[in-house]
């Protein structure tokens, strides 16, 4: 569990509130621009690329039971549209809110009393450590909620041509002669009935035939 795992203060996406103290309505602002860490995003869908830059900002308060982390992330976000499947990319904006909980914060006598019902809850709850915490997680939740898990690269974008796979935005007049060609279908049709006529009366169809002689 994320709870044994030590946080490391060299990881940009950990924060040190230790300047911020434990006295209840203390507030700190602070900013911080990150190399977005690996699959920041909607896997196989849209994302922000590894290593480009997502600014952070960050309001911290210490509440009674820990530090209530309030904040922005912004980044540009990568992906293709799911219709016409050019890339594109997308300013993205995702806020976030979570409670680090003091790790001595833990009532253990109600923890004890009914850990049955809690059990869940606290798998969520998030502690600092050292007076730390990691906003990773955060960040990553945050970021899958503000993006569109079905991008477009215009709101109208007409997709691809079902039938040559053309890019329709690039071609707004573009089309097949769809109707012509059944046309052309039965017109081939009738032309082979014509010829059947013409060529095999004694042939295939005597119902046609004796039609034909009434
Ligand atoms: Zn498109
Ligand atoms: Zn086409």
């Amino acid at each position: 569990m994320a709870l044994n795992a030590r946080l490391d203060h060299r990881n940009p996406l950990v924060f040190d509130t230790h300047e911020l103290g434990r006295r209840p309505g203390a507030l700190r602002r602070l900013t911080r621009t990150v190399d977005a860490p690996k699959d920041l995003g909607i896997q196989g869908v849209i994302g922000v690329p590894e290593g480009t830059p997502v600014e952070l900002e960050l309001r911290l308060e210490s509440v009674m039971e820990g530090v209530l982390v309030t904040g922005t992330g912004r980044a540009v976000a990568k992906g293709e549209c799911v219709r016409c499947l050019e890339p594109l990319e997308l300013e993205l904006e995702a806020d976030f809110q979570e409670m680090f909980s003091y790790p001595d914060a833990d009532d253990r006598g109600r923890h004890h009393a009914d850990a049955g019902d809690d059990a869940e809850d606290d798998e969520d709850r998030l502690f600092l450590e050292d007076s730390m915490f990691d906003l990773e997680p955060v960040l990553r939740d945050a970021v899958v909620l503000a993006l569109p898990m079905q991008p477009v690269c215009q709101d109208d974008c007409p997709g691809l041509c079902s039938q040559c796979g053309a890019r329709l935005a690039d071609d707004p007049d573009h089309h097949h002669d769809a109707v012509d060609i059944r046309w052309a279908a039965l017109q081939g049709l009738a032309g082979t009935m014509r010829d059947g006529e013409k060529d095999d009366k004694s042939g295939a169809e005597p119902g046609v035939d004796e039609k034909q002689e009434k």
